[in-house]
């Protein structure tokens, strides 16, 4: 039998995958379940259909997002050069003609000689089938995979390693805290002081409180939680949005979420009124989420309000919270940095499933993936991306065993390491981070064209 990849999810990681595995002479096969199946958000048969906005981030070279595109381009992306062809104004950022950009994709990936799409649900027994002929698979089928296919992968990862809901609160740049106001400590000081705590006075709070209750909420679009799913995740996931906990009484949150026991500010000397903890988010404690603070607000409130917390006046958010179906594994225990399952051997992972967040990572993960794929059906090295470059930044996230609410995350400053010794100034910090990027990129890609190591 001839040798094949396969590849589950023509989305933005399946697309990329494919088309990098065949560009690197494997014979690949893509998935697709639509139009044959719907996942009640996307609404065409095309290809790496975008089933929201139609912007593909920043066109800024110096942004997170610019540096991990380039990176992407640099490796044989199929996503970015079609974007750019069928782009639309958009201001700083890249926007595209949704239809064209998608139908233009798709006749590529059919076009291509060495890949075949099939439009049929891949179930699990085709999975099972083909990791027992000891064949390569990567499995792209993002936030909204098929009910079968999830719940073989919860039964392969172990049901709690799966999520098929997102509860996350908002993660913000540890450099953008106030520090004279934050200040480090867990309750009864016990447990280090891993835990920041923003301070409430009496005022500070009843405004706070004020502004939630009665804050705009997003409203539920696609597969956003509407009332009756929200009773399941809560049920799932034990969580319940912020707002609705403030709803129940002026002091629901000084009492649960936000309850001040066993912390001394340092610059009163006293307990105070409330608090709301921040949890760090990396081992580098680069990024910090606001504890117990899932919502359901749209963005724009949540900054606005969130930033009325002391010392968040001016913080940063790398990701707002949401309540939302949402599938994707706990990478950190279950995947290597290869983007393979640690207990499967030529079963790969790739896009949001993995736990990234937005058109582009997701793509970004399917291109590793294609490149990783090949190499294992070569029997060859892996070579794990470097820390610093964006690649390297986003496998970190997925890779790091911080205790925490994983969740999918975005490309953001807070995910590229920081120097070892502090720069104050931001713009300096932000440009001695993506140079270190690029270095460290241009290395790796010279790596991966080199003839690879056979393994014994
Ligand atoms: C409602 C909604 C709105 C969003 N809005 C945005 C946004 O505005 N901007 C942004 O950057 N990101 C947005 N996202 C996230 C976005 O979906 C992802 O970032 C991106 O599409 C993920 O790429 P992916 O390849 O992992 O998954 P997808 O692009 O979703 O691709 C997965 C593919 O797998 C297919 N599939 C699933 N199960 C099977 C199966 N068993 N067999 C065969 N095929 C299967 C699906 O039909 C789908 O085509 C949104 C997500 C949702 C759900």
């Amino acid at each position: 039998m001839m040798r094949m990849i396969t590849v589950v999810g023509g989305g933005f990681a399946g697309v990329e995958a494919a088309w990098a595995a065949a560009n690197r002479g494997e014979r690949v096969q893509l998935f697709e379940m639509r139009p044959i199946c719907e996942t009640g958000a996307h609404k065409t048969d095309f290809l790496a259909e975008l089933v929201c906005s139609n912007s593909f981030k920043s066109k800024l070279l110096t942004s997170p997002a610019g540096q991990l595109k380039a990176e992407m381009l640099a490796l044989g992306s199929i996503v970015l050069p079609t974007a750019e062809t069928h782009s639309v104004p958009g201001g700083e950022a890249l926007c595209v003609d949704r239809d064209e950009f998608a139908s233009a994709v798709t006749e590529k990936i059919l076009n291509h000689p060495l890949i075949e799409v099939i439009r049929q649900e891949f179930t699990p027994d085709m999975a099972n089938t083909l990791l027992g002929q000891g064949e390569t698979l990567i499995i792209c089928t993002g936030p909204l995979t098929s009910r079968p296919l999830g719940e073989w992968l919860a039964g392969l990862t172990g049901k709690k390693h799966l999520y098929f809901y997102d509860a996350v609160s908002p993660t913000v740049d540890a450099s953008t805290l106030d520090r004279s106001i934050v200040f480090a400590q867990s309750r009864y000081d016990k447990g280090g002081d891993d835990y920041l705590n923003c301070p409430f006075e009496k005022d500070s709070y009843l405004a706070f409180v004020h502004e939630l209750v009665h804050a705009e909420r997003a409203l539920p679009h696609g597969v956003a939680a509407d009332d009756e799913t929200l009773e399941k995740i809560k049920y799932f996931a034990g969580c319940t949005p912020i707002e609705a906990i403030a709803e129940g009484g002026e002091r629901s949150l000084a009492f649960g979420n936000f309850k001040p026991v066993g912390l001394t500010d340092p610059r009163t000397g006293r307990r105070p009124y409330a608090a709301l903890q921040l949890r760090p988010e990396n081992r580098e404690k680069t990024l910090y989420s606001l504890v117990a603070c899932q919502n359901r607000l749209k963005w724009g409130e949540q900054k606005r309000i969130f930033r009325m917390v002391p010392g968040l006046e001016n913080a940063e958010f790398v990701r707002f919270g949401v309540i939302h179906r949402n599938t994707f594994i706990d990478s950190p225990k279950v995947l290597t940095p290869w983007l393979e399952m640690q207990d499967y051997p030529g079963l790969f992972i790739a896009g949001q499933i993995t736990g990234v967040e937005g058109y582009v990572e997701s793509a970004a993960m399917g291109i590793y993936a294609g490149i990783a794929a090949v190499r294992h059906t070569r029997k060859v090295d892996q070579i794990v991306p470097p820390r610093p470059s964006a690649y390297g930044s986003l496998i970190s996230h997925l890779q790091d065993p911080t205790p925490r609410e994983f969740a999918p995350m975005n490309i953001n400053w807070g995910l590229f390491p920081d120097p070892e010794t502090e720069i104050r100034d931001k713009q300096i910090k932000r440009n001695w981070k993506l140079k270190q990027a690029q270095d460290a990129f241009a290395q790796w890609e010279e790596k991966l064209t080199e003839t690879p190591n056979q393994i014994q």
